[in-house]
């Protein structure tokens, strides 16, 4: 069941509410903003909620309200001994609040048993709690698990909506977790980066490659193609370059997340690309 944030809210707001929900898209600091907000809005004791001034809004706000749960991967994975953790928790009495929030952070990395233990506690759910699932795509979560929940879209951001750097957030196509890992890395440095392979491709002058990818680590040459493909993409779009040039980024980007040296992937991907481009696929 797919349903929008506002029927969301309206759903908080009628207290008939599922007890599990798969939040998914945006960013991930969007998602934990609205998180919260569920959070208050259940627990809040004001007219309006969130009223944002009582103290349950507060606590909630601070992070140290006692029926809030936050799990997110230990190391890389979300263990099962973490779910089995949260589930001995979940099954007291509620300490001060009317409603338990499980936030679950970067579900997509929910082991099998981890997330089968949820399965679990999904069919035999703890009173007033909710468990609400976070990843940025809701394919990453198996599917036993997502047809027992509640799912919610949450939309990322327009560029008006958007309030921090607004040409990082344009380079990643309006993606905020890229737009954030463009900032951290540097927008000019990327937008160098960007450029010069494009050039080098362009010209096929393979040796720049070398002085290009020079000192750059794993997760910043993950964020290098993750970005190349929004600006290649929009060329395609526009007529400006081969098709071809898009699936080999996707192909690099899974060789990276294998052990593979990053570096050696990154000049076998401007290899084939120089190969595109030479052979007239480069269209102007
Ligand atoms: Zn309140």
């Amino acid at each position: 069941m797919n349903t929008s944030l506002k029927l969301l809210k309206k759903a908080v707001e009628d207290n008939r509410l599922a007890h599990l929900l798969i939040l998914y898209g945006s960013g991930a600091k969007e998602r934990i903003k609205t998180v919260l907000e569920l959070a208050a809005m259940l627990n809040c004791t004001g007219d309006i909620k969130p009223c944002k001034i009582c103290s349950a809004c507060n606590k909630i706000a601070l992070g140290s309200h006692p029926d809030f749960h936050y799990l997110q991967p230990s190391k890389l994975s979300i263990g099962i001994e973490q779910v089995l953790s949260l589930q001995e928790k979940i099954y007291r009495k509620i300490y001060e609040g009317k409603y338990r929030v499980c936030l679950i952070d970067e579900a997509n990395k929910l082991t099998l048993p981890a997330a089968n233990a949820l399965l679990k506690i999904a069919e035999e759910p703890p009173e007033n709690t909710l468990i609400i699932l976070s990843c940025s795509n809701i394919e990453a979560i198996i599917p036993t698990l997502q047809s027992r929940a509640q799912s919610v879209y949450l939309p990322s951001p327009t560029l008006t909506e958007w309030e921090e750097e607004a040409e990082a957030f344009s380079l990643s196509g309006g993606d905020p977790d890229l737009a954030r890992k463009i900032q951290k890395f540097g927008l000019d440095k990327m937008k160098d980066l960007i450029d010069g392979y494009l050039e080098m491709v362009q010209t096929g002058d393979f040796l720049q490659t070398f002085s290009l990818f020079t000192s750059l680590e794993k997760e910043d040459c993950l964020v290098f193609l993750q970005t190349l493909a929004v600006t290649v993409r929009e060329m395609i779009k526009k007529g400006n370059l081969s098709p071809n040039f898009l699936p080999e980024i996707g192909e690099t980007m899974e060789l990276l997340q294998k052990q593979v040296n990053s570096r050696l992937a990154l000049e076998m991907l401007a290899l084939k690309h120089i190969n595109y481009g030479g052979s007239g696929n480069w269209l102007k």
